[in-house]
């Protein structure tokens, strides 16, 4: 324990991935004084892709254009599913909230009203998702309508390969070129990297000197596919820079992560909610935590070690699964990190995967999780709630399986939202 006086807020919001940074939104938006503690996860790897609902049975492996209709069909199916203790209302407006957050961050996204766009992946297969960063939107498009397009490779630039782009995709686009070009100023046998670039076409030299690179190849395409690489803060400003500069609709398709995608979004979060004045603790954690019934919580938190105790009336558990650190799991089974709260969980350790690694049905190991009342508090174990004002969001909740379903963001935004109207009305309660 630290000697230094505790920061005071009302809310707390442990783990900075996508469910932790948009409940710290939602929860300033609402006037809360809150403190984001966290360290950085899985945000980095995102593609930028927002799936919403994409998959559903999962045995089947059914592909949804609608993705309400998606949702309808899981709240149906999955009564336990964390959808299902969500009005369409609320999930639209965490969207709405958190998409018009990243628009004055320079971050803008694009979509169709209510369906899934097909979108390519860095391996050149499709996947369906709700909004699509504005910097990949016009291959939306081009593919829909088999355009004539160029697709771009750099030199040394690691796990993005046209070629197989182009292979994977057969001839389901037939009218695909590739080039492969050497990036100004890099060396052509070294090695490149996404960010790097990236931060490279943020200046206006940097994207004369690649658009008279790229310039020779066009050759009449309809429009030009690149790597993300097209800056990091203000992405759809570098696209339209470059698109003017070759007269030609340019789009990204996502690289390998961890790429700038995720960079992108993480940094846009984390100006944005500095500008707001949250209380960011980034690179930190809450090493541990000790609950009052009445006066709330203490968490000592720090980066190495606890350096520092945050004094939170309410605390908002954002914590991911096993990759963010959420849940852990031992010889005894799956436990939650920092307040050893019950955990869903098959049974027998036997029973956490399935036989065969690929079934489509995923493992039940990946269902598990927090259950948590209607509120999003999570649950004792005779099933009251821990505490009235520790709440739970994102993927550490359980009965879902956000990888397979193609659900991470939709369930991270409207989970963070519900849980922070929540408790806010808890709050008001005194
Ligand atoms: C490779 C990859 C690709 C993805 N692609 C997509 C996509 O295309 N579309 C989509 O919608 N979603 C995608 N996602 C999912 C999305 O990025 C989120 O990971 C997911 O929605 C879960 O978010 P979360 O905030 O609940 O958990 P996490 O992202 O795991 O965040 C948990 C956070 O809590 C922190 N933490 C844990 N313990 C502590 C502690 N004691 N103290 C402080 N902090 C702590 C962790 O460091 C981490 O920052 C992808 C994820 C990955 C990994």
């Amino acid at each position: 324990m630290t000697d230094t006086a505790p920061i005071t807020c009302d809310l707390c919001v442990i783990g900075s991935g996508m469910a932790g940074m948009a409940a710290a939104l939602f929860a300033v938006n609402r006037g809360l004084s809150t403190v984001l503690v966290g360290r950085t996860g899985e945000i980095i790897f995102a593609t930028g892709f927002l799936d919403l609902m994409g998959v559903h049975p999962l045995e089947a492996g059914t592909l949804w254009n609608d993705p309400w209709a998606a949702i309808a069909a899981v709240v149906k199916d999955l009564p336990q599913h964390p959808y299902a203790r969500l009005s369409t209302a609320t999930i639209r407006a965490a969207f709405e909230e958190v998409l018009a957050f990243f628009e004055a961050q320079g971050l803008s996204y694009s979509g169709f009203p209510d369906r899934n766009a097909a979108v390519l992946t860095s391996v050149g297969t499709v996947k369906l998702t709700y909004r699509v960063p504005l910097t990949m939107w016009s291959g939306v498009a081009a593919r829909q309508h088999k355009a004539a397009c160029l697709l771009v490779d750099i030199q040394g630039l690691k796990g993005f390969s046209t070629h197989q782009i182009r292979a994977t995709l057969g001839g389901a686009w037939p009218n695909l070129r590739t080039v492969k070009v050497v990036f100004p100023g890099t060396h052509p046998e070294g090695d490149v990297f996404p960010e790097r670039l990236a931060r490279s076409l943020e200046t206006a030299g940097s994207r004369a000197n690649w658009a008279a690179v790229l310039e020779p190849h066009i050759q009449g395409a309809a429009a030009i596919g690149v790597p993300a690489i097209l800056g990091i803060s203000r992405s759809a400003e570098v696209m339209r820079d470059l698109e003017k500069r070759l007269g030609c609709p340019v789009f990204e398709i996502p690289t390998m992560p961890p790429g700038v995608t995720g960079l992108r979004m993480k940094e846009a979060f984390e100006r944005g909610l500095a500008g707001r004045k949250t209380g960011l603790l980034l690179e930190n954690k809450v090493f541990r935590a000790t609950v009052h019934r009445n006066s709330g919580f203490l968490l000592e938190a720090g980066s190495m070690e606890p350096d520092r105790t945050v004094q939170a009336a309410a605390v908002l558990l954002a914590t991911g699964r096993f990759m963010g650190g959420g849940l852990q799991a031992d010889r005894h089974g799956l436990r939650e990190s920092i307040f050893n709260l019950p955990v869903h969980q098959p049974e027998r350790r036997d029973d956490w995967h399935r036989e065969d690694f690929l079934d489509r049905r995923g493992h039940p190991v990946n269902r598990a999780g927090l259950q948590t009342d209607e509120f999003f508090r999570p649950l004792d174990a005779v099933g009251r709630p821990v505490h009235p004002r520790l709440f739970a969001a994102g993927s550490i909740l359980a009965h879902q399986d956000w990888i397979r379903m193609k659900c991470g963001s939709g369930l991270a935004f409207s989970t963070a939202y519900a849980a922070v109207e929540n408790v806010k009305a808890e709050l008001q309660k005194g």
